[in-house]
């Protein structure tokens, strides 16, 4: 990819969230990550080039020194600043608007900078394209998996039902989504085959951001409203006629019809395996046992209670989703006991604003940062250097609530010796019938979305915990 000359015929409209719009190139395993601004500011940017270009530094700075620190080296890539043509980023924006969901129109491509982060697709991954058929990847946002612990808090009701399951009753009341997810991340994040089988399922019935499936690199399975804007993004018999070529002939099934029910499980099956074992590590402990605590069940989930009483076996150490979640837990005060802490680094800085700098909390995101909040004391002893530690922990761990898991899976790949690694193809499909051996699939996993959360965030998370807790205290109220 020689910069100096792009050609935006090269690159497609991939996916966008709330603060950056992604492309892919049509070849090459690349995509490229682009800023976006409020629509209201699209005639005057938010920020000069030189200033775009230090925030996408940021970004991978955090992502290398700090994230990866805490999550594994393995999952991640960061990936480098780019400085492209600014005429070639003009023309880009232009195609790509067409195929933008509507909803994620009020914010538009930044344009002026021509700054860019360069990442690999981890949707088309290029270590795995040895196979011929298309990899399938899936996405999920899994978001909070743990309870707050009750010391901090000042509703009992945070200490029983998750701040997921919350906060789908505030979305739906504010007209953010139509329907509620029954999703929850406690389930994702049990270690429990059973709970994780119940979790995905609920992401693929309403996968809202939460949830995507991409097969060769191209989105086939998103929410609907939310969405490709393609009116059958989240139909499930779409869904399953990409899919059945994956899963016809394993597990020895006699009958040509393989229902529909027993592909998805299967395909549940194949994801769950991923994410239990995506560690690598080859079996080991489990992580903290959060049991004793409590805090490992919802109150809200409709996964039956008494079955979660059971083979709760805590998540494999090592494991994506235990990164992820011990990482999370860097939250140890909850928003309502962070607060008075954020207050007292404010203050400080009203009163020394120079300090800022020295104190990190707009980077440079380094070892010395990742040491500041590995080293914090276990006590509160009034000082400023423990309020710092502790807002450092909560904004990471904000960060890894909000972060995507890639699980890459090719199917077969893993009999190298085999010549015929294709699942469409009648050899194999026939061996497989014959050795009725469940389907096998190689996979990678990988995390993405990993950007630092700016310091200004802290006061709009406790008027946004407020706003939720109270919708959720009504509608409870409402229902008895
Ligand atoms: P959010 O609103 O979740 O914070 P964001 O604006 O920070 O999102 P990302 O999540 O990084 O943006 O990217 C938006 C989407 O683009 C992702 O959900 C994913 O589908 C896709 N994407 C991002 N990075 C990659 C990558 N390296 N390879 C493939 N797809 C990617
Ligand atoms: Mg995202
Ligand atoms: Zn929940
Ligand atoms: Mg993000």
């Amino acid at each position: 990819m020689e910069l100096d000359k792009m050609d935006e015929n090269d690159w497609r409209y991939h996916g966008e969230g709330n603060k950056s719009l992604v492309v892919s190139h049509v070849q090459l395993s690349k995509v490229l990550r682009l800023l976006k601004y409020p629509a209201e500011d699209s005639e005057n940017p938010p920020q000069t080039a030189e200033q775009a270009f230090r925030q996408i530094q940021n970004i991978v700075d955090f992502s290398s020194n700090v994230m990866s620190r805490l999550l594994g080296d393995k999952f991640i890539h960061s990936g480098e600043v780019v400085k492209l043509p600014l005429e070639f980023v003009r023309q880009l924006s232009i195609k790509v608007q067409p195929q933008r969901p509507a909803w994620r129109c009020d914010k538009v491509m930044d344009i002026y900078s021509g700054c860019a982060l360069c990442l690999p697709n981890l949707t088309a991954p290029s270590l795995l394209q040895h196979s011929h058929t298309p990899p399938l990847c899936v996405e999920i946002k899994p978001k909070c998996g743990f309870l707050p612990s009750a010391k901090h808090i000042s509703r009992d009701i945070k200490s029983k039902v998750c701040r997921f399951c919350m906060h789908q009753h505030y979305k739906v009341s504010s007209g953010r989504w139509k329907r509620r997810s029954l999703y929850c991340p406690l389930d994702l994040f049990s270690g429990s085959r059973a709970r994780m089988h119940f979790a995905v399922r609920q992401l693929i019935e309403e996968p809202q951001n939460n949830f995507k499936i991409f097969k060769g690199g191209q989105c086939i399975y998103s929410s609907k409203e939310g969405g490709s804007g393609d009116e059958d993004s989240s139909d499930l018999n779409s869904l399953l006629y990409h899919l059945r070529p994956y899963f016809l002939y394993a597990n020895n099934r006699i009958h040509a019809h393989v229902s529909g029910k027993a592909v998805l499980s299967d395909f549940i099956q194949v994801l769950v395996n991923a994410l239990l074992n995506s560690g690598g590590g080859g079996g080991g402990g489990v992580t903290t046992d959060r049991r004793e605590e409590g805090r490992t069940y919802c109150e809200a989930s409709v996964f039956n209670k008494e079955r979660s009483r059971h083979g709760s076996q805590g998540l494999p150490h090592d494991s994506v989703l235990s990164r992820i979640l011990n990482t999370q837990m860097l939250d140890s005060l909850n928003i309502e006991g962070l607060y008075p802490l954020y207050r007292r680094v404010e203050q400080h800085l009203r009163d020394f604003p120079k300090e800022r700098n020295a104190l990190q909390v707009d980077g440079p995101y380094n070892e010395a940062f990742l040491e500041h909040l590995q080293k914090c004391p276990a006590e509160d002893d009034g000082s400023l250097d423990f309020a710092v530690s502790k807002v450092h922990q909560y904004r990471v761990a904000m960060t890894a609530k909000d972060c995507s898991i890639m699980v890459a899976l090719v199917p077969g790949a893993d009999d190298e010796h085999d010549e015929d690694q294709d699942v469409l193809c009648p050899q194999r499909r026939l061996r497989d019938f014959l050795s009725s051996r469940p389907p096998t699939f190689s996979y990678s996993v990988s995390i993405l979305d990993l950007d630092p959360k700016p310091l200004d965030s802290i006061p709009l998370q406790l008027s946004l915990d407020h706003k939720i807790v109270s919708c959720y205290t009504r509608t409870l109220a409402a229902a008895v």
